[in-house]
Parts: structure tokens; sequence; C-alpha cells
């Protein structure tokens, strides 16, 4: 069995060094020990997770549900100190974690319980029950369940150490960035298993989830590692290109001006996942329909864009379409006021088969082949060409019809999961924006004193897992949209001081600018001159905001 206390005490001794190297020796020999217990196939997943700051795999709907009131709430019924009280810690150490510790050493001399098992020893926390009780965490719904969720927190207070608890503190509100990203979990579990780092990232990206990829590396099975139907793989990603980068031949597709989708059909049963990897189904009855419809396959993963079009026939703007794919009730009247247009361009899997290894062609075959166009559904028109003025004239003719450019994939090209290579070159005419988290904000001022004004915004590094401040925005935003911001953002506030608000980082800006500067002023090293929000890019999650790297490219550096 491996407890709480054992992985909070690795927990420290990451935080205690830097580089990537020796983090990820520490996870791995941690990996190593829980496979030694005998217990790797329970444990290690949730230990996988956990090291990243994640509690569920990623391509599961299951939420926490629990934000910062509510943890505040529970660690005051833990520790005896009041919500005022606590609010106040934060404010003076500006961390949830040291808040939680600090709270529960004061509490414990009050009314920390200790429970005991049925030997008399004090209840130790294990990894498993941890997880079991989050997951019921999870799970609560309905009346009552805000206090179900609350009771059950106030129980992993009240068992944790208060050392243990500020680590818990972190975990839960999605903070826990000790410095282990991805990578550091994908070089560890192929240390630990012995097996090659290779093999560990292809598992992964077709199954989305480390925490079972460790498990399967324990086992040396890596290679029996398949797509599962209904489970969404990682999507193949584009860089920017311009038409100078055409050597050869290139299909050359519209860059439509929607939303990604990736569907996947199993009979009479269809997914729609988001760019996020988000199961999006129940917001799309219509995409649905179309699918069981229209696509003449038994089982099929499909890639694809799913655009919204006005009554001018341009595509609307992309917050419209969010719009269907967050909708949870009404969903049907949405769908008719917002209809949605279907562009597939490729297909990863067909009854039975794995179709990513094939090459670009031969996938679009197999996808002419089994859809059956009609007015809502088509497969994206494509025209391979060395000419970059046939391509030219695809890209003013995608322009015109209000959409962001081309695509321009090598015809040899495999699908390469999660991927972002040479082999999709995206061409737009715009500067290019940077999604950027939003990690603080500010109250307005006058008529604005309400709302939330200015944001903070910070980049990502992804060898941390940490978020660095580049800058603050509060123009391009409309009056209604700054009230729709302030009512989304209340949900996440960490702590207020005065003006200033910390935010949990969960929400991405796209952010247009005029320049990029070198700057001291912000962790990033980089300030952005004459930022505007383009839009709120609700698809994508934190870790695919901008990194540090790409704003140094941009920079010029
Ligand atoms: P970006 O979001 O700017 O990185 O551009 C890549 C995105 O373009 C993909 O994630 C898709 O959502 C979108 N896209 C639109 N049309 C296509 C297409 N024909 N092929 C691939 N991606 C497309």
């Amino acid at each position: 069995m491996t407890t709480f206390r054992e992985f909070t005490d690795t927990c420290e001794e990451i935080e205690k060094i830097s580089g990537s190297l020796e983090i990820t020796a520490v996870v791995s020999s941690l990996f190593q020990r829980i496979s030694e217990s005998g217990c790797h196939e329970t444990e290690l997943p949730i230990v996988a997770r956990f090291v990243m700051g994640r509690i569920f795999p990623d391509w599961n709907a299951v939420e926490l549900g629990v934000g910062p009131s509510l943890l505040y709430e529970s660690m005051s019924r833990a520790s005896g100190i009041s919500v005022k009280e606590i609010k106040q810690l934060i404010r003076e150490t500006g961390d949830v974690g040291d808040t939680a510790k600090i709270a529960l050493e004061r509490g414990a001399a009050k009314s920390q319980t200790t429970f005991l098992d049925f030997t008399g020893a004090a209840t130790e926390l294990s990894m498993s029950d941890l997880f079991e009780r989050l997951l019921a965490i999870a799970h609560a719904s309905g009346t009552g369940s805000q206090q179900t969720k609350i009771r059950h927190l106030q129980y992993l207070f009240s068992t944790a150490s208060p050392g243990e608890s500020g680590y818990l503190a972190r975990l839960v509100l999605g903070e826990l960035r000790i410095g282990v990203g991805e990578g550091i979990v994908r070089d560890a579990i192929a240390q630990a298993a012995g097996e090659d780092v290779g093999a560990v990232e292809r598992a992964y990206m077709l199954i989305n989830d480390l925490g079972e990829v460790a498990v399967t590396a324990f086992r040396h099975d890596l290679s029996g590692v398949t797509i599962v139907i209904g489970r969404p793989i990682k999507l193949m990603l584009a860089q920017t290109g311009s038409f100078g980068d055409i050597p050869g031949t290139y299909a050359v597709e519209w860059k439509f001006d929607g939303v990604r989708v990736q569907i996947h059909k199993d009979g009479n049963i269809v997914r729609i996942f988001s760019r996020k990897l988000e199961d999006v189904t129940e917001s799309l009855p219509d995409v649905v329909k179309l699918v069981k419809s229209n696509i003449h396959a038994n089982q099929v993963i499909l890639d694809g864009e799913a655009v919204a079009v006005g009554l001018d026939g341009k595509p609307l703007p992309f917050q419209d379409i969010m719009r269907r794919f967050r909708r949870k009730y009404d969903v049907s009247a949405m769908a008719q006021k917002i209809p949605l247009y279907l562009n597939l361009f490729d297909i990863m899997y067909l009854d039975g088969a794995s179709l990513i290894d094939k090459e670009l062609l031969a996938r679009r075959e197999r996808l002419d082949e089994i859809v059956e166009p009609a007015e809502h559904l088509r497969v994206a028109e494509q025209r391979c060409t060395d000419d970059s003025d046939v391509a030219h004239a695809m890209y003013q003719e995608a322009l015109d019809a209000g959409h962001e450019g081309v695509m321009m994939k090598t015809l040899d090209s495999v699908y390469s999961p999660g991927k972002r290579g040479k082999n999709w070159l995206k061409i737009k005419p715009i500067m290019e924006t940077l999604d950027l988290v939003v990690v603080g904000a500010d109250w307005g001022e006058g008529r604005r004193a309400n709302l939330i004004g200015s944001y903070l915004l910070a980049c990502y590094d992804p060898a941390t897992s940490e978020f660095l401040e580049i800058g603050r925005v509060g123009t391009g935003i409309t009056d209604e949209q700054l009230s729709e911001l302030t009512e989304l953002f209340s949900q996440h506030v960490i702590s207020e001081e005065g003006k200033t608000i910390e935010l949990q980082p969960v929400v991405v800006f796209e952010i247009a600018y005029e320049a990029i500067q070198k700057s001291p002023h912000y962790a990033s090293g980089y300030a952005l001159r004459f930022p505007r929000l383009v839009r709120v890019r609700f698809d994508k999650t934190i870790e695919d905001a901008d990194s540090v790297e790409r704003v140094e490219r941009l920079a010029g550096g």
C-alpha cells in the first residue's frame, strides 16, 4: 500500500530540486517502489496522474467540481478556523497549500480529529482511499451534494497531517504544480519500467492516460496498446507555414473557421470529443444524427471541423459556435438556432483497423468511401498541387468565404497523434496571436467597478508546468463580455486584496498584440505591446496555451 504521506514526501523532495533529469529520477523511483510493493495495478495510475496535479484521466468526463469556496469551507470545518480567517491567510501567504498547512497546524491543537483503525493505530490515508473519496466527491450530485463534498473533504483534511493537507488543497484546486509535466512522467515511466520512451509516448497518444500507460509499461505490453473506440486519441496538430515552404506536391484544404471535433462511431453509439478531448456529445444531437445516417461504417474514428454559418453564408464568430458546444440544456432549440456544418478531413480508424500509419491519400480514399455527403456534411475538398498559384487561389477562396486560410498537408504523411509537425502546415493572413492563461485580474473603476476589468496573462512553461506572466489585457472587451467574464471568473477566485484578484489558471485568452518586447517586469521575461482580446478559447486547456519558447520565437529571440 502506498500512503498519501509517501506521495507528499516525494512532492517535497521534488520541490527542492530543479533539473528535470533529477526530478525524473525521483518520480521514477517512486513508480518503482509502488511496483515492488505489488500494488502497481491499482496505485500506479493514481500516482502517475497525481504527480502531474491531475486526478482523473484526461479523456474521462468526470470532474471533481470543487472550487475555492467549497474548499475553504471544508478546511474551516476540519481545522476549526473560520472561513474569514482562512481567506485572510490566503491573502497573507498567497498560496492555498501554505494556508491549508497553517490552518490545520493551528487547528490541530483545537479540533483536529485523529481517526483510529481497529488495532488502535492512527489511520494513515492511502492513495487508493484518497482516490475513492475524490471519486465520491466528483460523483456527488443533486440536492445536498455540496454538503456531501464538504464532508468528504473535511474527512480528508482531518485524516491528513498539516503538511499533507497543503498538498491535498493544491491537488483539489488543480494547483499542485510541483514542476512535473507530461514529459517527466513519460520519461519516468520508461525509466522505471525499463521501456523505450518512444513506446511510452506512442501509447500515451493513443489512450490518453499516463496512468494506464504506466501500468501497461510495467506489464511490458506497450506494443499491445491500440486505439480504443470511444476513447479520444490525441489530435494531430499543425505548424505555421507559408507558401514558400512548398518544396513539392502538397494536399491543400481550406482551413475552416470552426471548432475541431473527433467523432467516434461504434455501431449505433456515437461520441463526439472537442479539441480538449472533452466529451461534447450531449450538446450536439444534430451531429450525432448526421453521423448515424450518413457515415457508412460500423466502427470509425473521424477528424473534422464543425462550422456554424450565419444568414450571410459566412462562418459565425467562434464565440457563437462555442455556445453550441457548451450548451447543457435546451440543446435542440440551440441546434435549430445555430446549425452546424461538418467538414471531415481525416479518418484514424475503420472497422477494427487503425489507419494512423497509412498515408494521407490512402486515408482520404477510405474517408471518401464511407461518407455520404449531405447538406450539413461533407469531406473537405482537397487539391493536390505543386503550383503555389493554385494553392494561393484556394487560399483566397477560403478567405473570401470567411474562413481562416488553408492547410497544406504532405501527401505521404501518417496521422501523428499529438504531434505538431511540418506535415500539416497552416497558412493564415493575420499576425500570429498568442493563447495565454488568465492568472489574475483587477476590479474595474467607476462605471465598471462591479466588473473585472483587466486580466493578468501568462504563458506556459511545459518543462515545469508553471505559468509565467507576460502582461495584462483590458482592451477588446465589450461591456457585455465583461459581465459574462466577471461571472465566469467569480468561480475561480483564489484570493482578493483590494482591487487585485488572484485566479485559478483555468481560462485561455487568444490575444492579439502589436509587438513582443523583452521586459524584466514579468516572469516570462517578455511583455506585449497593445494587447487585445480576440476571443476566449473555451476549447483550449491551460496546457494548450502558448509556451514561453514560442513567445521567444515570435519576439525574434
Ligand atoms: P490552430 O488552431 O490555429 O493551431 O490551427 C489548427 C486547427 O485548424 C485545427 O486544430 C483544426 O481545428 C483547424 N482546421 C480547420 N480546417 C482544417 C483542415 N482542413 N485540416 C486540419 N485542421 C483544420
